[in-house]
């Protein structure tokens, strides 16, 4: 049985002219998978029954089922969605003045070792299908009865070790015949993959793609990011000054506070200057106490952070955090189920 959830229209018009029927019934299972979300071919009533029945045989529609559901005192609610093998991603919901933002996962895991991320503790089982991805916004959207207005790759998983699939999520998730879903509303983030930032770039995409740094020195960075090793600061600082001139987008930046490694004054004084003539935004987290190690920092930490950004012109802010008290971040949820 094929996947069809994560079915391009140019797909699934192939798949009707195979059969010799019109393609116009391409955009009309599309819009019932993407639009109106139905889980079963027979609630697609303007296909015809043998249609039906034939898709049926072949074809499976991605659903996620959620088995365990938290809500924050934010509102803020972190769903574990299961999918048909058993494997499980977290999912979590946000509600913003803006409207309710879904972090998606990318991956069962990851094999990106970060060292204060709960998510690649196991390393990587396998990676998510685009009709997956799909599943997990729709089920949030169901879950917390609203519609999704962004969506924000930052779940458990590397979105650029999942190239593909990830980019088949967007395209599907953006087309107004499905979802929906504005182009600009959907944020990428990565740990630094350069090769595959530089094969986004050459897309276009209209996408906000943002970049994890949490350290401004090499070394510094290489002992908390094993990713540095292969694709070193020198090396992804350059790579993201042309995803700038290639696409004309912004770039943001995530920089992880751990009180006493990386939230000195030196830190602040490289990072404005690696950042510097970016037009860029830098988000300043304070970790959270999830991976191995002893890493640790308060809002007040962060913040203390973020100002000495500013006071070196850099454009920085403390996100404010939502589902501290469900630890919706990071991979916890799942680590604490699974294993
Ligand atoms: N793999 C991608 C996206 C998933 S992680 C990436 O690295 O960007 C989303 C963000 O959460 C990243 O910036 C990641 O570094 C950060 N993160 C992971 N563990 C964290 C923790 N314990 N505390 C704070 N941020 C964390």
């Amino acid at each position: 049985m094929m996947e069809i959830s994560r079915l391009y229209k140019s797909e699934l018009k192939d798949i009707f002219s195979e059969r010799n029927e019109p393609s116009f019934r391409a955009k009309q299972l599309f819009e019932w998978l993407h639009g109106k979300r139905v889980s079963d071919f027979s609630q697609m009533t303007n296909l015809p029954a043998s249609t039906r029945s034939w898709l049926a045989s072949e074809y499976t529609i991605t659903r996620a089922e959620c088995i365990r559901r938290q809500r924050s005192s934010d509102g803020t609610e972190k769903y574990l969605l299961s999918f048909a093998d058993g494997n499980c991603v977290e999912t979590v919901a946000m509600l913003y003045e803006h409207g309710l933002s879904v972090c998606v996962s990318t991956q069962v895991g990851c094999r990106m070792g970060c060292r204060f991320c709960a998510s690649t503790q196991n390393g990587l089982v396998r990676s998510l299908t685009a009709g997956e991805m799909l599943a997990e916004v729709y089920a949030a959207s169901d879950l917390y009865g609203m519609p999704v207005d962004s969506v924000v790759l930052m779940g458990i998983g590397e979105p650029l070790d999942n190239f593909d699939e990830v980019m088949r999520f967007y395209d599907i998730l953006t087309d107004a015949d499905g979802y929906g879903m504005k182009n600009r509303s959907v944020t990428l983030s990565t740990c630094g993959i350069i090769p595959e930032i530089m094969r986004l770039a050459s897309l276009k995409k209209q996408l906000t793609l943002s970049i994890s740094l949490h350290a401004a020195f090499p070394e510094k960075r290489s002992s908390i990011m094993p990713v540095n090793l292969r694709y070193p600061l020198e090396d992804l600082i350059p790579a993201c000054r042309r995803y700038v001139e290639i696409t004309g987008r912004r770039i943001s930046f995530e920089y992880t506070v751990i009180h006493g490694f990386n939230d000195g004054e030196d830190d602040a004084e490289k990072l404005a200057e690696l950042v510097r003539g970016f037009q860029s935004h830098v988000n300043v987290i304070p970790v959270n106490e999830a991976g191995r190690g002893d890493f640790r920092a308060t809002r007040k930490q962060a913040e203390s952070f973020a100002e000495k950004l500013s006071a070196r012109g850099v454009n920085a802010t403390v996100r404010r955090t939502l589902g501290n008290d469900i630890s919706a971040a990071c991979g916890q949820l799942r680590r604490d189920t699974v294993n």
